[in-house]
């Protein structure tokens, strides 16, 4: 028998290949707006007619090409964007494999104009690949490239495209996941000749309201975070917002759109019992991540990713963004019957999983407290409908009392509650600390007599790192030299306690890859150092802002320090003490 392998001329390889990269005229947009986007572009129009069947027009003012280069271009594995393997492990451009333009050649009619700095302009037309024609162009900056009718040559392909509004949709994804992502470039989308958006350069957040409505401003809830594996930012919509699609879900990892299962799953997670039934929730996040750690090449489309580090990035994500959704105040606010050990609190995911202590008194003597008095009114039911913890002014019974200047008793419907007042102040200060911080909410009292301090150089240093944070929650501070005048204190800060504070905080060894974030580590050390100790006596007015503040929290069960704050003796427990 004669030799039968043979290699395919180019033209039937390239339209192979074609498959792979150009499955419909999205994903022909997606490269087209890309390669402006890697040309430096801060311009970029879109022109679409017939939802890209007949016209998908790309035009940004980059850098454009030479003459040469555009011939290049259209040529497989023609890119300027690598020279060696080892690039495709750094590459931060959006495409690399040279590959795009080749195909979508092979199967379409391309018209291309070009002009860099050096040449004049230029116009080539392709059919099918084949070079048809080529001319000067009097296209003033960057480049302009129209691809026509696609798949004309493979009548299956082209018969195989949905209908208008079915690949409408797919061009708008495609173009929201860019303009997302690139909120620093100008954009216009033009359909069937009306222009369906113009995006001027702003920020993020602006770019997502004007894509998606002004309504979607006030369900904005910011995320920003760096980790040593990642830094994450962007936006989680609060639940109220929450679609029955996944249309509003959108991961960048370093600025490209990617679907990542694991990811959406940590998400997911974070909004339970926050969400309808068949509601899912959205998101805008972006995830910053050395490029060496992950592997953007395991698909031609490249919207899938792997992570080197996939389960801690998970628990950060999820710790993080029931944290934010927590901060908005939108969780759960008491349940009793939660395992603390499955809410693992964000401050907490950096730092091995410790198990919480349980503190108990040895010398606790129930018989000296619980007097009959007492006994007979701790049954009330301080749980209202809306399971806030509340208390009945008429009511003039005692409900809750201190013992040992330490402890809080209270009860709810069916137990017994010990609280440790420290670890409980802490949590409520920690939180509302973070939640000024991420606010930025006016909490400021003036000094009528300013308070002067005099820093060391180290102190001064750390200063200057957390110097925002200061500011955010409430603290008015000049500096001169290494003298520090205080002008405005936090609400919830004694005056007596300012010096001790700041001298407290700027002594800690700071070290922000051992801390989670700046505004975490500030918030705890402020919290620790301002919050009512043990050994304290309170009166019943404290110890019931203890109480109902602290099952407001978000996280009522773990102190900032991952401490147990409360025990609860249920029914049973109880029962067993006098059965066992
Ligand atoms: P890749 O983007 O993977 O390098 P493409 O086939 O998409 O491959 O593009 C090939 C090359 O053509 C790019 O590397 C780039 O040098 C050039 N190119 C394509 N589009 C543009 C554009 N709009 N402006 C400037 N250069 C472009
Ligand atoms: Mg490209």
């Amino acid at each position: 028998m004669s030799d039968i392998i043979k290699i395919l001329p180019s033209d039937v390889s390239n339209k192979i290949a074609a498959g792979e990269v150009v499955q419909r005229p999205s994903s022909v947009l997606k490269e087209l707006i890309e390669n402006s986007i890697d040309a430096n572009s801060t311009r970029i129009q879109i022109i679409i007619k017939d939802a890209g069947k007949n016209l998908i027009q790309v035009i940004d003012n980059g850098k454009g090409m030479s003459i040469n280069d555009m011939h290049l271009s259209f040529i497989k594995h023609a890119t300027s964007k690598i020279n060696k393997i080892e690039d495709i492990f750094t590459i931060s451009s959006m495409g690399f494999r040279g590959e795009a333009l080749a195909a979508i050649a092979s199967v379409s009619m391309v018209e291309m104009e070009s002009i860099n700095d050096n040449q004049n302009g230029h116009f080539i037309e392709i059919n099918g690949g084949e070079l048809l024609n080529e001319n000067e162009s009097n296209i003033q900056e960057g480049t302009s490239i129209k691809i026509k009718n696609i798949f004309y040559n493979i009548p299956a392909r082209r018969n195989f495209l949905k209908s208008d509004f079915v690949e409408l949709r797919h061009i708008l994804d495609v173009f929201h996941r860019l303009a997302i992502s690139h909120p620093e470039i100008e954009f216009s989308f033009i359909n069937n000749e009306e222009e369906i958006f113009y995006l001027k350069e702003e920020l993020l957040n602006k770019r997502i309201i004007s894509i998606f409505g002004e309504k979607i401003r006030e369900n904005l809830i910011p995320i920003n975070e760096s980790t040593q594996i990642a830094n994450i930012s962007g936006f989680v919509l609060k639940p109220e917002f929450s679609k029955k699609s996944r249309s509003n879900q959108f991961v960048f990892v370093n600025n490209r759109f990617i679907k990542s299962q694991f990811i959406s799953h940590s998400i997911s997670v974070s909004y339970e019992g926050l969400l309808k039934d068949g509601y899912y929730p959205g998101y805008f996040l972006f995830i910053d991540i050395d490029p060496s750690k992950i592997d953007v090449n395991v698909h031609p489309n490249k919207t899938e990713i792997k992570f080197d580090d996939d389960q801690n990035l998970y628990s950060i994500i999820n710790s993080l963004v029931k944290h934010c959704l927590g901060i908005y105040q939108v969780s759960p606010v008491l349940d009793f019957d939660k395992d603390p050990s499955m809410d693992i609190s964000y401050d907490q995911v950096k730092s091995q999983p410790t198990n919480p202590t349980i503190e108990i008194n040895s010398e606790f003597n129930p018989f000296n407290v619980f007097k009959e008095k007492e006994m007979n009114k701790v049954s009330g039911d301080y749980l209202s409908p809306n399971n806030k913890l509340n208390f009945d002014d008429n009511n003039q019974d005692l409900k809750i009392f201190q013992i040992l200047n330490k402890f809080i008793v209270s009860t709810n419907k069916s137990s017994l509650i010990i609280i440790n007042q420290n670890l409980a102040h802490q949590r409520i200060l920690y939180e509302s600390f973070l939640k000024s911080i991420f606010e930025n909410t006016e909490n400021s009292q003036k000094l009528v007599f300013p308070i002067e301090l005099s820093l060391t150089k180290k102190q001064l240093l750390l200063y200057n790192k957390i110097i925002d944070e200061f500011k955010s929650i409430g603290f008015e501070i000049s500096l001169k030299n290494e003298l520090m005048l205080i002008e405005s204190i936090p609400f919830g800060i004694e005056k007596n306690n300012v010096e001790e504070v700041i001298e407290n905080i700027l002594n800690e060894e700071f070290n922000v890859s051992n801390d989670f974030s700046t505004a975490d580590f500030f918030a705890k050390r402020l919290s620790k150092i301002t919050s009512i100790k043990s050994g304290q006596k309170l009166n019943l007015d404290e110890q019931e802002y203890i109480v109902n503040h602290l099952f407001s929290c978000k996280e009522p069960n773990l102190s900032p320090d991952n401490k147990q704050i409360f025990i609860t003796l249920n029914k049973n427990d109880i029962e067993n003490k006098f059965n066992g």
